[in-house]
């Protein structure tokens, strides 16, 4: 069976209330055996880690993401920092955290960005970084602030946008968007960067896949990101899947086996 990591999925949005658990089973017989579901709000943070604790396979991140602005203040980075300290199983990353320039306060948005990376730098974890016509000016505050490992979400640019973070010991984040042949210049990037670079992600209930467009995304779909990229990288899917596997659990300092995963699922 294929080891798979959707390394970027909001599971525990609303989205999935009704039939979470069936969603979760979907993708699990579709070889996605682990999730990782970042965290967005303060608001968000209680019951994301509930639903964790359900599922073995189930990982997560806290984080302050720039889509929740309006709801965001400097006083709840003591809140990130208190939920640092009480190391919950499973909490193997800060995040989703970054700059949106479709959003609005830039300059509260920049001082959590940098804070979060402060902390994700100071409490060892990788940070999961959210971009937005901001790739140029989040890889300085990256380099001079971030953590020594992370993941670049969602990652679309060309291939020098691409090595810039690789160069800072970042892994990108592969989704839908290759699977678009339009996206030519993310496809070439994608295709280009050493494999140890990358990590598979769906970014559910978001980003759907081609040929899905307008519907929910789901996990299960990252198989067809699998198929593309190995497609795109001219490789055996089995052989793909295994390294991308190891990328995902490096990234996450999560453990390579999976056999311990599903058993309380
Ligand atoms: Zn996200």
């Amino acid at each position: 069976m294929q080891k798979l990591y959707d390394t970027h999925c909001h599971i525990d949005f609303k989205a999935f209330d009704d039939d979470r658990a069936e969603v979760i089973k979907k993708a699990r017989e579709a070889g996605v055996g682990r999730f990782m579901v970042p965290g967005v709000s303060v608001e968000q943070w209680p019951r994301l880690q509930q639903l964790a604790n359900n599922y073995s396979s189930w990982r997560f991140g806290l984080g302050l993401h720039p889509w929740f602005i309006e709801q965001h203040s400097q006083d709840q980075l003591s809140k990130l920092e208190q939920a640092l300290d009480e190391k919950p199983k499973h909490l193997l990353a800060i995040g989703e955290i970054g700059l949106d320039a479709t959003c609005e306060h830039s300059e509260l948005q920049r001082d959590l960005f940098i804070a979060q990376l402060k902390l994700a730098k100071e409490y060892r974890l990788p940070a999961i970084i959210h971009h937005r016509k901001t790739l140029e000016t989040t890889h300085p505050l990256v380099k001079q602030h971030g953590p020594e490992s992370g993941v670049i979400h969602a990652f679309s640019g060309s291939y020098e946008q691409a090595m810039k973070f690789v160069d800072c010991g970042y892994k990108l984040g592969v989704g839908g968007v290759i699977t678009y042949t339009r996206a030519q210049k993310t496809r070439q990037a994608i295709t280009e960067v050493p494999l140890s670079a990358l990590v598979l992600e769906t970014d559910s209930p978001d980003m759907p896949t081609c040929g899905y467009q307008g519907q929910r995304n789901e996990p299960a779909k990252v198989v067809q990101v699998l198929d593309v990229l190995a497609e795109l990288r001219e490789m055996g899917k089995e052989s793909l899947s295994d390294t991308l596997w190891r990328n995902s659990c490096e990234l996450f300092n999560d453990s390579q086996s999976a056999s311990s995963d599903h058993v309380s699922d």
